[in-house]
């Protein structure tokens, strides 16, 4: 398969594929990851590589692919910890006392759409397959975060909730934020209604000619990797600490989940990230 980024890099093509940032890379405290949809155990529509347990999939075959992807990019399996994702902008902060939950433990809060962690060997675990992730690293007070932006989480500015909670809780200020925004799908693809769309156009500090592109039959093509960058901007990242994915999820359908490539019948990515020293 053909690979080309000029943001991110394919580890471990030949076994268990995941790609890193490599603007976060060189952040040594910390590891991070997401996944493919390859090098998995998983069969039928989730072949192979499919880390969510509430579409169907054979749990034993989910636990299998997690620790597939753990071994591969160097994380212990008994540090995770999932988000529940309902595309609503609740930030929750985790500790060595949640680990296992969502993977190991049932889950024990609804509605959690980021992740939040200043603890060591805590792995934040949050899933896509075609919405936004955002990764944050405070690289002064050493704390993280991932958090899941589809359209409602991208205009619900779910991006400067967790900037806001990690102030209030690790003191970061937001101008020590490295972030990476994606892969998902991308302007080229998302294609959305005049309903969706106004739900971006009232964002009106923002600039909208930088996200929404109207084309024919009242329809709109969206960016919301450039929607989730200015609303990242907004709450003090610096645009220069931001890295944007180049990689489209529907448009590298082979490598990667995309709900939409699929028309729904998918597997689930994650991203991970860890505190490792
Ligand atoms: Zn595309």
């Amino acid at each position: 398969m053909d690979f080309f980024s000029k943001t991110m890099k394919l580890n471990n093509a030949d076994t268990v594929p995941f790609l890193t940032y490599n603007s976060l890379e060189e952040i040594k405290f910390i590891k991070h990851g997401f996944s493919t949809r390859l090098g998995g155990v998983s069969k039928g529509i989730f072949t192979s590589m499919n880390l969510a347990f509430n579409r169907g999939d054979n749990p034993d075959d989910v636990v299998e692919n997690y620790k597939r992807l753990c071994n591969s990019i160097g994380l212990d399996f008994d540090t995770l910890v999932a988000s529940a994702q309902d595309h609503h902008t609740f930030v929750r902060n985790v500790t060595r006392e949640n680990l296992g939950v969502g993977i190991t433990k049932p889950r024990d809060m609804q509605s959690v759409d980021a992740l939040i962690t200043n603890e060591k060997n805590v792995t934040l675990v949050t899933y896509y397959a075609d919405c936004t992730p955002l990764f944050f690293v405070d690289t002064k007070q050493k704390a993280i975060g991932l958090a899941h932006a589809g359209w409602r989480g991208t205009v619900g500015r779910i991006g400067q909730k967790v900037v806001e909670k990690m102030q209030s809780l690790y003191s970061t200020n937001p101008r020590d934020l490295i972030c990476a925004v994606g892969p998902a799908i991308s302007k080229c693809c998302y294609e959305v209604d005049k309903a969706c769309a106004d739900e971006f156009y009232n964002l009106t500090d923002l600039n909208a000619s930088g996200f929404i592109f109207p084309a024919e039959n009242e329809k709109y093509y969206i960016d919301l990797l450039e929607c989730n960058s200015q609303v990242l901007q907004r709450a003090g990242v610096p645009r220069e600490n931001i890295t944007i994915s180049d990689l489209c999820t529907k448009c590298n359908s082979e490598l990667l989940w995309s709900h939409r490539a699929t028309s729904g019948r998918r597997g689930t990515m994650c991203a991970v990230m860890s505190i490792v020293e």
